[in-house]
């Protein structure tokens, strides 16, 4: 037995039940400490683990808007998630290109991956939480599956809470015919963004999985070595995510004052943002790569792949340009 599956275990024998949103965060909070679960030998693969295609216009996204906005001092790059880092490398280096060099304020509880963005980063600055950001300078803040990972409430038909409880010492959770989702932990992140965004200027892009009206459903679930795993075995050996709910992301926004922009499938976005353009100026630079950098290309954008379950939606501080490409 795992020491989180144990911790749990004594919790709901003390508590008699706990939370879907205490199981999901005590798992998930061990299952990143420990580990770099992205990539072919971990768990998973993400976007920009698959093509710098994807780093480099989220990027050119954020380069465009800052020099619309005028090129403001003390601009901050602020990522929540980074995992190894790989996004805000190819991020920074589009935006070099545009004369934009931001500090780097990465929210990260891990420090596995702390140690791995360490690697490729030039001088980050972590943070446990978005309070801890710095209080002055434009924030252009990117969120790439990070919403996901934090801990959602089930309900039942009526409104009743859906608990975790023990049955043969496996744990189980009421069931229920109809489930419906909650995520105050992503709302009140994404309210504290916003009301920076008010006071301190920028914009911010959020990129998952999800849906754009308040879904039904149980959407729960764990992956394990590119498998879907059941979410409540192994707590805390297996990614656990759920579905991102953005029409209640961008109602947050809305109460602080900020404009939202979509949500729009990922594929077209990454082709208005000039996909096809990028991935034949690779092409022509590594001919012997054509067929990876099409695959790659395809997997991003297809909407049999991650073109349209995968959603985009941007954030826009007072007074800042139009963002691209939504
Ligand atoms: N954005 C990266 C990694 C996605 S995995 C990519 O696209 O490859 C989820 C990331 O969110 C990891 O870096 C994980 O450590 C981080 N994370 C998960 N829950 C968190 C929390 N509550 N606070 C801060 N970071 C968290």
């Amino acid at each position: 037995m795992t020491p989180v599956e144990e911790r749990l275990k004594r919790r709901i024998a003390a508590e008699r039940s706990i939370s879907v949103a205490d199981y999901m965060a005590e798992a998930n909070a061990h299952y990143y400490a420990g580990r770099d679960p992205l990539g072919i030998a971990g768990d998973f693969i993400t976007a920009p683990e698959i093509s710098q295609m994807f780093g480099e216009l989220i990027g050119v996204w954020l380069a465009d808007l800052w020099t619309r906005a005028g090129r403001p001092e003390k601009a901050r790059y602020v990522e929540l998630g980074p995992g190894r880092g790989t996004l805000a490398e190819d991020a920074l280096r589009a935006m070099r290109g545009a004369g934009l060099e931001p500090t780097l304020e990465m929210v990260e509880t891990s420090p596995a991956l702390r140690r791995a963005q360490a690697e490729r980063l030039p001088a980050p600055r972590w943070h446990d939480e978005v309070a801890t950001l710095p209080a002055d300078g434009p924030l252009l803040i990117v969120a790439n599956e990070f919403f996901d990972a934090l801990p959602i409430h089930q309900f039942d038909g009526d409104g009743e809470e859906l608990r975790v409880t023990l049955r043969d010492d496996r744990f189980v959770r009421d069931p229920a015919a109809t489930v419906t989702e909650t995520s105050p932990a992503s709302i009140a992140v994404l309210r504290e963004l916003a009301r920076r965004l008010v006071s301190q200027g920028g914009v911010a892009l959020i990129i998952d999985y999800g849906h754009d009206r308040p879904g039904i459903g149980d959407t729960l679930q764990a992956v394990s070595q590119h498998q879907y795993a059941d979410p409540w075995q192994a707590p805390g050996s297996r990614d656990l995510t759920a579905h991102v709910d953005f029409s209640a992301l961008a109602e947050a926004a809305r109460t602080e004052g900020v404009r939202h922009f979509g949500p729009v499938g990922q594929g077209d976005w990454l082709e208005a943002m000039g996909i096809q353009l990028r991935a034949a100026s690779l092409a022509k630079a590594a001919p012997e790569r054509i067929e990876e950098i099409a695959a790659a290309r395809d997997r991003l954008t297809a909407f049999s792949q991650m073109g349209r379950l995968f959603r985009v939606l941007a954030l826009a501080a007072p007074g800042w340009p139009e963002p691209a490409g939504l």
